[in-house]
């Protein structure tokens, strides 16, 4: 485990910090805008000055840094740029040359900054980063500048890196998604606070803090791909199957699924007229208030639990309470490539 803690006063914001964050993997820094994120990656480069600090200067601490915006020089090409602060392949725990596949930038060596578009600028700045041989990388909400379809093809790099290189990585983001294809760990921040850490899969089925409700609220199960029909997939999660649009069953490996509380309805009787394709039965074991009209019905599912996101009103028609056997609607679900090596103790 690592060590975070840090303390500093910027004005009126306070950032207070000490938690531990595993050396392997990747752990997500969640918080809305303002809680402190940026300012806790500053710290942890040496950025800036705060209490508790070992006191080495940024030049010495042998991190990565990634920006929302790719921080390159214009008047380097693409190799120049990637090789600038690189360690000598002797101290290297990365190979160059691998970083370049990984990262797709083989084609892109004698280009100038200027000349590439967001997404590619900003995988030759993770190929900096990475080629500084870093024992800890830190990226500050890399895909944030990025339209959708922008990300959309970055991720698939996220993907591999985690799967091919063993650097642990802290990675910031507002967004729940983000954060859920790529984090196996957790640090919930609001205020300069931790308001909760741990693992990503239950914090998000168990941790009942506010950051984590409203449309954030939802888990992600792992399902093996097991058959195909219609343009869907069958996946078994170990307490059922869950079909989901698209043909996966090329996957050998479980793949993470996201289900989102606003996709889950509750009914108490398995209803045959109905567009909704996976039914599930499951028990209701704790409901928690969200906002004025909403709540969060967590229910079981054999050994994995899922989150509802409905009106207080219809908890109320329907009596439901802890105990009730009930059947669980999941209108849509998210499936994520995922790599082997993210199965962590799975
Ligand atoms: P996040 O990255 O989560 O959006 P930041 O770390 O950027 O949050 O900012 C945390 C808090 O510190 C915010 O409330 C912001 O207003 C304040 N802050 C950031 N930079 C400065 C500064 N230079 N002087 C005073 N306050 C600052
Ligand atoms: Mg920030």
């Amino acid at each position: 485990m690592i060590r975070v803690r840090h303390a500093l006063a910027k004005g009126a914001f306070r950032l207070d910090v000490d938690v531990e964050v595993p050396d392997t993997g990747v752990t997500g820094v969640f918080g809305p805008s303002g809680s402190g994120k940026t300012t806790l990656l500053r710290c942890i480069a040496g950025l800036e000055r705060s209490a508790h600090d070992s006191g080495l200067p940024a030049h010495r601490r042998n991190v990565g840094y990634v920006f929302q915006r790719p921080a390159l020089f214009p008047h380097l090409d693409v190799e120049a740029n990637i090789r600038y602060g690189a360690r000598r392949a002797a101290s290297a725990r990365v190979d160059a040359d691998q970083v370049i596949d990984i990262l797709g930038i083989g084609e892109l060596l004698d280009r100038r900054p200027g000349t590439l578009s967001g997404g590619q600028a900003q995988r030759v700045a993770i190929a900096a980063a990475l080629l500084r041989s870093p024992d800890l990388v830190l990226m500050d909400e890399p895909l944030a500048s990025l339209d959708q379809a922008r990300k959309d093809e970055l991720l698939p790099y996220f993907d591999r890196l985690r799967e091919e290189l063993s650097i642990p990585v802290i990675y910031v983001s507002h967004e729940i998604d983000e954060i859920s294809r790529l984090c196996d760990h957790l640090v919930v921040l609001d205020d300069g606070k931790v308001v909760a850490a741990g693992s990503l899969f239950d914090l998000l089925a168990f941790a009942d803090v506010p950051q984590l409700g409203g449309g954030n609220a939802g888990v992600v199960l792992w399902g093996k791909p097991v058959d195909t029909e219609d343009g869907l997939t069958c996946f078994d999660f170990g307490d059922g199957d869950i079909w989901a649009p698209g043909d996966f069953t090329g996957e050998s490996v479980a793949l993470r699924l996201r289900i989102a509380a606003n996709d889950v309805s509750i009914c108490r009787e398995r209803s045959s007229e109905t567009t909704i394709l996976n039914v599930l039965r499951a028990t209701v074991e704790h409901v928690r208030d969200d906002d004025d009209a909403t709540v969060i019905v967590r229910l079981r599912l054999g050994n994995q639990k899922l989150l509802a996101r409905v009106t207080r009103r219809s908890v109320k028609r329907l009596v439901l309470k802890e105990g009730d056997r009930v059947f669980a609607q999941v209108k849509s679900v998210t499936v994520r490539r995922q790599a082997p090596t993210a199965l962590l103790g799975r």
